[in-house]
């Protein structure tokens, strides 16, 4: 698993969910590398890896760093692996379509799988994932285009919530849970 790390040393992400597991002190983080060093190092552990993952400790295709996300995920994508992202940005330009659809057939030129993945957390409360992030119908919708571009899509449900991420939800919007 890989991500562009980061949006800056005091902020992680540009999104802001507010149940983000991420500020969590149990959340594990990965090493801040520059896209060459991650490069480099997946070049260099090749043979130990079957799937590639672009996702983890920040949202890497959330304005304003989409094209650098895609550019990752494009390099990554000729490494002859199976290649999977999430997000819960939602893709607009034309540009960006047609870069998401070149990666996905690289990807299956060489018989491997190519895989979108769209979070959302829940449909009940659509306004819980803050602004720019797109209404949860916008990003459901975006898994069907993501399909017709060549991507295997898929829905995730998150975050699945162990209890420290229920807390937070619990202090933010009052709701009940239990344990
Ligand atoms: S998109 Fe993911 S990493 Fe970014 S704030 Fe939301 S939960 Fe955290």
């Amino acid at each position: 698993m890989v991500s562009l790390g980061p949006v800056a040393a005091t902020r992680h992400c540009s999104f802001r969910c507010p149940f983000c597991y991420v500020r969590e002190p149990a959340f594990v983080r990965y090493k801040s590398w520059p896209v060459e060093a991650d490069l480099e190092w997946v070049r260099t552990n090749l043979s130990q890896i079957n799937v590639i993952y672009v996702s983890g400790d920040t949202d890497s295709f959330a304005p304003p760093r989409t094209g650098a996300g895609l550019s990752l995920l494009g390099a990554l994508a000729d490494l002859g692996r199976d290649l999977l992202f999430t997000t819960r940005h939602v893709f607009v330009r034309s540009e960006e379509w047609h870069e998401l659809k070149g990666i996905a057939e690289r990807v299956r030129s060489v018989g491997r799988n190519p895989i979108a993945c769209v979070s959302v957390c829940q449909l009940s409360r659509p306004d819980l994932e803050p602004r720019p992030i797109a209404q949860p119908a916008v990003r459901i919708e975006q898994l069907g285009k993501l399909n017709a571009v060549g991507w295997t899509s898929v829905l995730a449900m998150r975050p699945i919530m162990p209890a420290f991420q229920l807390r937070t939800l619990s202090e933010s919007f009052g709701l009940q849970y239990a344990t």
